[in-house]
């Protein structure tokens, strides 16, 4: 059996973000994707509509038919919906369900891309809290990483959340500004243990952030260090964003859906 990375997310109608986009990356690096659902959303590649949460009882009942099932070695979460989903995931670390030590990629969504609403922001964001210490590595953009600390500088803002147990701050500049290369930083321990420049790209694509932090837990899975399994999720991602879709042609600011089958 391959090592599974055990996900918590929502479905995205429309493939490009959520639980498919988790699918297709983390099978992208030869480790199977288990899925407990988080929500149901009515979403198109350009805009949300609504979303429905999956009950927590519920989310517990599907991550414990795989917990006991499969070989997990990688938890990720993204759209969590609700409250009671974060607090009910951090009760299956505080009990050891979820074994002590499981590499924990966390992808702390509040908001779509495209604006949409993927639950209230300002309860989340307070919830998240629960979850820190468990993460090995969080992937915020710069809206989610300053709404998360209350900080806006991004060296304060990763250094407050290390100190709230997150072993490692993982951040993109890619929302700050418009052009340039996008610089990335790694943070542990609050100092920067990795950097590099990502090429961008033009335009808005659908589910990136979802791909770079499921392509992640699925090399930690399959037992790359955290450094290497970044490295070789950037040139990926990269990829998938090169051979995008474009569902809107006529329309520059639409979004694209990453191709994360661009080898086919
Ligand atoms: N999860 C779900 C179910 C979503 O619908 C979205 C965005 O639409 C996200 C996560 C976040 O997507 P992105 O990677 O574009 O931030």
């Amino acid at each position: 059996m391959r090592p599974t990375v055990l996900c918590f997310s929502g479905l995205d109608p429309s493939g490009g973000a959520g639980l498919q986009a988790d699918i297709e990356s983390i099978g992208a690096t030869g480790a199977h994707a288990a899925i407990a659902c988080t929500a149901i959303t009515v979403q198109s590649s350009q805009k949300v509509f609504g979303f429905e949460p999956v009950s927590s009882a519920l989310l517990i009942e599907q991550a414990k038919a795989v917990l006991n099932d499969l070989p997990v070695q990688a938890i990720k979460s993204g759209m969590l919906g609700t409250v009671e989903n974060i607090h009910a995931i951090a009760e299956l670390f505080d009990t050891r369900v979820i074994r002590h030590g499981t590499p924990y990629v966390l992808d702390p969504v509040l908001v779509a891309n495209s604006g949409g609403s993927l639950g209230d922001p300002a309860t989340l964001v307070k919830a998240f809290g629960k979850l820190l210490p468990h993460a090995t590595l969080i992937t915020p953009n710069t809206h989610e990483i300053r709404a998360l600390s209350s900080r806006d500088d991004l060296h304060d803002a990763a250094k407050y959340l290390n100190d709230q147990g997150v072993k490692a701050v993982l951040v993109k500049t890619s929302h700050d500004y418009q052009t340039g290369d996008i610089e990335q930083f790694l943070y542990i321990n609050g100092q920067i243990e990795h950097t590099s420049l990502v090429p961008r790209l033009i335009g808005e694509y659908h589910g990136s952030g979802c791909s770079l932090a499921s392509h992640i837990a699925g090399k930690l899975a399959m037992g790359d260090d955290l450094v290497d399994a970044i490295v070789h999720a950037d040139a990926w991602i990269h990829r998938t964003l090169e051979y995008a879709d474009i569902p809107h042609p006529d329309d520059g600011d639409a979004q694209m859906m990453p191709n994360r089958f661009f080898h086919v």
